[in-house]
Parts: structure tokens; C-alpha cells; sequence
């Protein structure tokens, strides 16, 4: 599933195969997951790629005689990616053609992205609003962290993944940060110590720049299509702990799996 280094990446390839470029067909548009006029688009200019959370965000220019802008906003679902030239690849849900002939496209195998096209700057659809502070374009410290993410029993996790206090934390950047602080993934909000929310901040801010650094390329690779473990804790049980050599416990939590080592990170 994508998460923020993943969605970074995406980000960062469409900015260099379309920023500049204007668009000259659009191919194969699934209308189911598509909300607006993907139409509209055609003889548009792409401006800017952003990114808040796991949301793309595309800012095209107003065609001519028409100087309204034209916000995209796609979200990746479970298995989405934009790459270049699909070709007659299978699952490919929308291609834009633009006029440099390059094609980009978004494959999508079990079809749960979704793409909005609207008047109007992407930032001001209200998925993109309503989220909280994105950890790499805005920086994560603990006192902001902390505060975001309130007190009380809840679980520490539960609330890192909620994209409306941050934006952007999934489920593997959640149990590597916590498994770099050495806090269970598990523990109440206000169990959390005092001294370990600089740690987990800086956790998760590390967890980001390994993972684009591991993963950068013209297409992302999510870890069920396979390939080596590049985590230190996730999908690593029974696995001895790098810190202390106990073996990784896997605990699943609101049916997300945990990982994590029992001696470094006690409930
Ligand atoms: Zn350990």
C-alpha cells in the first residue's frame, strides 16, 4: 500500500515527465473512480506536482482564453502507480498523452484509487484540507507531534495513522518509527514517556528519507508485490531484533499487523 515515501516518489516522477507539457489526449479514463470531467483536462498545461499525506496534487494551467486553474487530486488507494508509457499493460485506469508524445499513466490492480478534477487550486479540495501537518514539507518535532496527537487510552498507533493529526503516517512508517524510539506501538497516548516524542518524530522523519533513498525510480514497488524486506521491524517476526537480538513480535491491531521487539520496546 503507498505511503508518504511512496507517494513522494510518484510526486517527484510525474513533476519530471509532465511539469511543462501540455496535455493532448486523455486514453481509457475509468469513470467509476474518477470524479469530474477528466476531459477537461485535454489541452490543459501541468504547472505543479505537490503532495500533502498520500495525496497527489496537480495544478494545471487555464487553457487558452480560459485563465482558471484546473486542480487534480489523486489518492493511490491500495495498489496505485503512475508510470510512464503503460503500454498494454493490464489494470491501467487513465492515461494522459501530452504533447512532448510522452504518454504517463495510473495502473491500478485492485481499482481502489480515485481521482478528482475540479475548478480551482488542488489544495482547496476538502480531502486536502481537512488533513494535518505532512511530516517532510513541513517538518515533525515532538512538541508538535505530541500536541496533535492529544491524550488519553487510545492506542499510540491508532492516532499516528489518523491523516487528520498527521498526514501521511501508514501503518509500516508507524511501526518502524516506534521500533527506532523504542515505544510499543501499542501503548496509551498518555503512557507514552515524556522523553520519547522527539525520538518518535525523529523516527518517523528518518523512516521517510530511508525509504525514497531506498526506493527512488521510475516505479514504486509496494512490499506485497514482493522483492527484499527493506525495514528494520516490519514483516520481520521471529527474526532477531537488530538492537538486542530477541526475536520480533507480530500483534495485529485494529487489523493492521505490529511489529515489534518485546525487550526494546516494553508495554
Ligand atoms: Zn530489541
Amino acid at each position: 500500500m503507498p505511503e508518504l515515501p511512496e507517494v513522494e516518489i510518484v510526486r517527484r516522477n510525474l513533476e519530471r515527465w509532465t511539469v511543462g507539457r501540455a496535455i493532448v489526449a486523455i486514453g481509457a479514463p475509468d469513470l467509476g473512480r474518477v470524479d469530474g470531467d477528466p476531459g477537461a483536462l485535454v489541452g490543459r498545461r501541468v504547472r505543479a506536482w505537490r503532495r500533502r499525506g498520500k495525496l497527489l496534487l496537480g495544478e494545471l494551467a487555464g487553457a487558452d482564453g480560459d485563465d482558471g486553474l484546473l486542480g487534480v487530486v489523486s489518492h493511490l488507494g491500495m495498489t496505485g502507480k503512475w508510470v510512464r508509457e503503460p503500454g498494454d499493460r493490464r489494470f491501467v485506469r487513465m492515461t494522459w498523452t501530452l504533447d512532448d508524445g510522452l504518454t504517463v499513466g495510473l495502473v491500478d490492480a485492485r481499482r481502489l484509487g480515485r481521482t478528482f478534477v475540479f475548478a480551482g487550486p488542488p489544495d482547496a479540495h476538502p480531502r486536502v484540507a481537512s488533513l494535518g501537518p505532512d511530516p517532510l514539507h513541513d517538518g515533525l518535532d515532538g512538541a508538535t507531534l505530541r500536541a496533535r496527537l492529544g491524550r488519553g487510552r487510545a492506542p499510540l498507533k491508532s492516532r499516528l495513522m489518523e491523516q487528520g493529526r498527521v498526514a501521511g503516517l501508514g501503518n509500516i512508517c508507524v511501526v518502524e518509527a516506534c521500533f527506532r524510539a523504542g515505544v510499543h506501538p501499542h501503548t496509551p497516548l498518555s503512557d507514552v514517556p515524556a522523553d520519547r516524542w522527539d525520538a518518535l518524530a525523529a523516527g518517523a522523519v528518518a523512516h521517510i528519507h530511508k525509504t525514497l533513498a531506498d526506493e527512488a525510480g521510475d516505479e514504486v514497488a509496494y512490499v506485497n508485490e514482493g522483492g527484499p524486506n527493506p525495514f528494520l521491524a516490519y514483516g520481520r517476526e521471529g527474526e532477531p531484533c537488530p538492537h538486542c537480538g530477541d526475536a520480533i513480535v507480530r500483534a495485529v491491531l485494529a487489523g493492521r499487523p505490529s511489529f515489534f521487539c518485546p525487550s526494546c520496546q516494553p508495554l
